[in-house]
């Protein structure tokens, strides 16, 4: 189960479809919805780590993940990006009991549907169907429709109750809501294009502001946001298609070599403290390492921040915590792309240290 730092590839190997210029803007506003507070070593692994002592100090470090979802705004249409956690434990599907990924910290302040007037969306849309992203859907009108991945509800196939994935809430299926997936097979409304490094990638509203992107890897059915968020800056919302920076940066330097590639690679843990199998946050690792290197090459374009759906720096650096929200289309005059970019950088070398 353990993934060989070898595997990564080279970002710059990858073809580029150039993002379109002069085309309309897609607000983004980013909710903190709460932290997942855990060890680093469920989330990213060192494999280039020649030190075992210190790949375990590593391992071991306090890490608090957040959980972010986001608001988009474009003409009279408002989409949710993710809902996060629900912080009412007797609505989760049983499996919550025995299993954990941390302590989670969810203030009823940082829950979506109190951050956002439900009535007053157009749309949901889940990066993917999991618990820290699909939230409380049923605190929702049930007329709103919700957008996911292709491939989602084949893999949800009814829920927990139904014999169908144990992590997913059938109620949630139930409210009469229509689910409506994004790709490739998905029906006409869904024209399949490349943007960037990315091969498959839709355009949300018909006018090359918002693509909802295949960003492979993680779970079946896992979609990426690429938005432009203001005269030729584009923010990359990218869900769990990693779940830390060290995944993606620093950029490998060139000639591209793994010896000085010092990007991690996905970690593996344990679902409950008995379980005798090792589970990996990246359920199709073959496809993780070119969707980790397509995040690489888009936060090597000056015009292009990219943001973990739980990246710590990016809450570091914009000062952010449960509850918060933060304009994304003002990154480059707050100069946040470079500002996370060097915090992660920072706490790379701190772990160097110890
Ligand atoms: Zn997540």
């Amino acid at each position: 189960m353990s993934h060989p730092h070898t595997s990564h590839i080279d970002p710059r190997s990858l073809p580029f479809e150039p993002l379109p210029k002069g085309v309309p803007t897609c607000s983004v506003e980013l909710l903190h919805m709460g932290w997942i507070h855990s060890r680093r070593g469920m989330w990213a692994d060192d494999a280039w780590e020649q030190d075992e002592r210190r790949k375990q100090a590593k391992a071991d470090a306090d890490y608090s993940l957040p959980i972010f979802g986001a608001l988009l705004q474009h003409g009279e249409d408002r989409y949710l990006w993710d809902l996060g956690w629900r912080n009412d434990p007797e609505n989760l599907p049983e499996m919550f009991k025995s299993v954990s990924f941390g302590r989670t910290e969810l203030p009823s302040s940082a829950q979506a549907h109190n951050l956002v007037d439900p009535s007053s969306l157009t749309g949901i849309i889940w990066s993917h169907a999991h618990i820290d992203h699909y939230g409380a859907t049923d605190r929702f009108p049930p007329t709103i429709p919700l957008f996911l991945g292709e491939g989602s509800l084949k893999w949800i196939n009814g829920g927990d109750k139904k014999g169908g994935l144990k992590s997913f809430p059938s109620t949630y299926l139930e409210q009469g809501r229509e689910f409506i997936e994004v790709g490739e097979g998905s029906g006409e409304r869904w024209k399949k294009r490349a943007i960037g490094p990315f091969e498959e990638a839709y355009d949300l509203f018909g006018d090359e502001s918002t693509f909802l992107v295949k960003a492979s890897g993680h779970c079946p059915g896992h979609l990426a946001l690429l938005a432009h968020v203001s005269s030729g800056d584009w923010v990359f919302l990218a869900g769990d298609a990693a779940h830390n920076q060290a995944l993606y940066l620093p950029v490998p330097p060139q000639p591209f070599h793994h010896e000085t590639d010092r990007r991690s690679v996905p970690a593996k843990f344990k679902l409950t403290p008995e379980s005798e199998n090792w589970s990996c946050m990246q359920d199709f690792p073959e496809m993780f390492w070119r969707t980790a290197s397509a995040m690489t090459r888009l936060e090597m374009e000056d015009n292009v921040m990219v943001v973990l759906g739980h990246e710590k720096e990016f809450a570091t650096v914009a000062g952010l915590e449960a509850g918060d929200r933060c304009d994304l289309s003002q990154w480059r005059q707050k100069d946040l792309k470079k500002k996370k970019d060097q915090e992660g950088e920072k706490v790379r070398e701190g772990l160097n240290e110890l």
